[in-house]
């Protein structure tokens, strides 16, 4: 394999969000994680001379995400007058973004937007004809009933797309990964969530002007009253539909950008649960929307019914800090006793609400420790808004008194790395030992009455489930985004170690490739 670098400058601004690029047998995962950060990467990665044209610079080029911080005045000079900026400029320009490479790597994306759009332009057509030739409705009536029947339809899928536990339970299938685009599903989310907004103007608007139209009562009385008996339930259609456009409009405004990075993610958390409102107003503005959404609401109803019986339960969600490590540059690293039925694979996030620091906020955190060590799981935190600098702080502050009573041990690794890592060797040897004791497992967790506790919802699946269906994976990450390779990596060491075999007669040593459960496929990881 020949791997031909193109360096160039990227100012990586914000991102939570692993870009995957699966190309034939090698997929290229980037992470990064740094407010400020400007990271050097290989953007151009070649399977072979041949194959020049794999579109993984573009990707990288054209997401926003990877480009939206200023670079300074001094900066753009010097960088207009270097050859590397213009020889990046023309070599991008010369590259069209739709070659067959770029089709091939986006196949299922592709399939997946193609079949969207044609069940849309099919509800839309099955109204225009239903109308003009069976109930021959005048064109505002058209207009709104093609708003009606794509706003049921997108309402709809909105809400599967933040199904989690279904997503989990498809990106388990290693066929279906492969061919539904699971990891865009919050990105369609948000599309979706958009085309809903454009969709209910569209939808109101023509109502309104059909209103306006009508002889039998004035504007005013259609628009706010139940008089004219609009809909199915007691001609409350027009005032429910006002009540929607306000809750969509609250819901929108506060999904926007500046106000989820803005500092005020709570508001829009907390907006964001009036969709319950919506959809109960939705049942009884539209008449035939339930039929709709009674299989995806029902999965959905079973999704919250299950997370909040794992969340309490101390054998999946309820559990407690073992230890905290005080790392260098802002981070914190909680050790978390992993509970019995917790189960997860490597690269996957969960929600943390550690009621201690504030009782109703979960945040989302990926999985740093191999699912094979069973006896904690871990997570980085990097303090970057209140919440994660409250954590920080509150640990870091911990007086040695304040840890006893709270059933705590601090490693201060910030202050001296050597003997925090002495210290974590040691206790980890001390966790085994206990882990291996039956009884001693049963009596750890009840004896910790004072202990951090620590509530966690999920485990939630990532794209970086699929780096075991690959022969070879390049991991490149920067700042806190590594987390999920932490855990991939020392998934690999673990299960090579378990793969170890010493022969009895010869004290040969060797390595039984049946005890590699997960790895069956992959061959080589770079990890850059
Ligand atoms: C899938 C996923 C995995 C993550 N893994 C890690 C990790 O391993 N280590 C790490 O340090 N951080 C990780 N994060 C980011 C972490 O969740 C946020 O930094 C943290 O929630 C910030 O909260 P805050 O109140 O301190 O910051 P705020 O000032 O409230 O927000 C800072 C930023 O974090 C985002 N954010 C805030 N609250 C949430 C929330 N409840 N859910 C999602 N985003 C939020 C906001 O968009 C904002 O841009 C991950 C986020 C996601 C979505």
């Amino acid at each position: 394999m020949h791997i031909h670098y193109c360096k160039r400058q990227f100012n990586i601004a914000e991102s939570y969000r692993t870009v995957f690029f699966p190309l034939k047998d090698l997929i290229l995962l980037l992470r990064f994680r740094n407010e400020h950060e400007t990271i050097e990467i290989q953007s151009e990665i070649y399977l072979n001379e041949s194959q020049r044209s794999l579109p993984v610079s573009s990707h990288l080029v054209d997401d926003d995400r990877l480009n939206n911080t200023k670079p300074s005045k001094y900066r753009v000079v010097q960088q207009f007058f270097t050859n590397r900026k213009w020889y990046s400029y023309f070599y991008e320009k010369s590259r069209s973004k739709f070659t067959v490479n770029y089709l091939r790597n986006n196949l299922e994306r592709i399939i997946c937007i193609i079949l969207y759009i044609l069940i849309n332009l099919g509800l839309s057509l099955y109204v225009i004809v239903y109308r003009s030739t069976v109930t021959k409705s005048n064109v505002l009536i058209v207009f709104a009933r093609i708003g009606e029947i794509l706003l049921n339809f997108n309402c709809t899928l909105v809400i599967i797309l933040m199904l989690k536990y279904t997503i989990l339970m498809l990106r388990m299938n290693k066929d279906l990964r492969k061919w539904i685009p699971l990891d865009d599903h919050i990105d369609f989310h948000k599309f979706v969530g958009r085309f809903i907004t454009v969709l209910a103007i569209f939808h109101t608007i023509s109502h309104m002007a059909n209103f306006g139209r009508r002889t039998e009562h004035s504007w005013s009385t259609f628009m706010f009253t139940t008089y004219p008996d609009i809909g199915w339930i007691g001609g409350f259609t027009p005032l429910s539909g006002i009540i929607l456009c306000i809750i969509l409009a609250i819901i929108i405004i506060c999904s926007m950008k500046w106000i989820r990075h803005g500092g005020h993610f709570q508001v829009f958390y907390w907006t964001h649960l009036l969709y319950l409102a919506f959809y109960i107003v939705l049942i009884v503005h539209a008449r035939v929307f339930w039929k709709w959404i009674i299989a995806p609401f029902t999965l959905f109803v079973l999704e919250k019914i299950y997370s909040n019986l794992t969340r309490y339960s101390s054998d999946n969600g309820r559990t407690y800090i073992l230890s905290v490590t005080i790392e260098p540059s802002n981070v914190i690293c909680l050790y978390i006793h992993r509970p019995k039925n917790f189960r997860f694979k490597a690269g996957d996030y969960i929600s943390i609400n550690l009621p201690r620091i504030a009782l109703y906020e979960y945040h989302p955190f990926t999985i740093s420790s191999a699912p094979e060590e069973m006896s904690y799981l871990s997570v980085h935190i990097q303090a970057s808004g209140n919440w994660t600098k409250r954590v920080y702080q509150r640990f870091k502050d911990m007086s040695d008194t304040q840890n006893v009573e709270n059933d705590l041990i601090i490693h201060r690794a910030d202050l001296n790395i050597d003997q925090a890592t002495a210290e974590e060797r040691q206790e980890r040897e001390i966790i085994y030992c206990e882990e291996g004791d039956d009884d001693n497992e049963r009596i750890v967790p009840d004896s910790r009455v004072h202990a951090e506790v620590a509530i966690i919802k999920g485990p939630y699946s990532s794209c970086a489930r699929c780096v075991f269906d690959y022969k070879h994976v390049v991991l490149i990450g920067g700042g806190i985004g590594i987390t999920p390779y932490a855990s991939i990596l020392q998934s690999l060491m673990a299960q090579f170690r378990a793969s170890h075999i010493v022969c009895k007669h010869c004290q040969g040593h060797n390595y039984n490739r049946r005890n590699i459960l997960e790895n069956r496929f992959l061959k080589k990881v770079d990890f850059i």
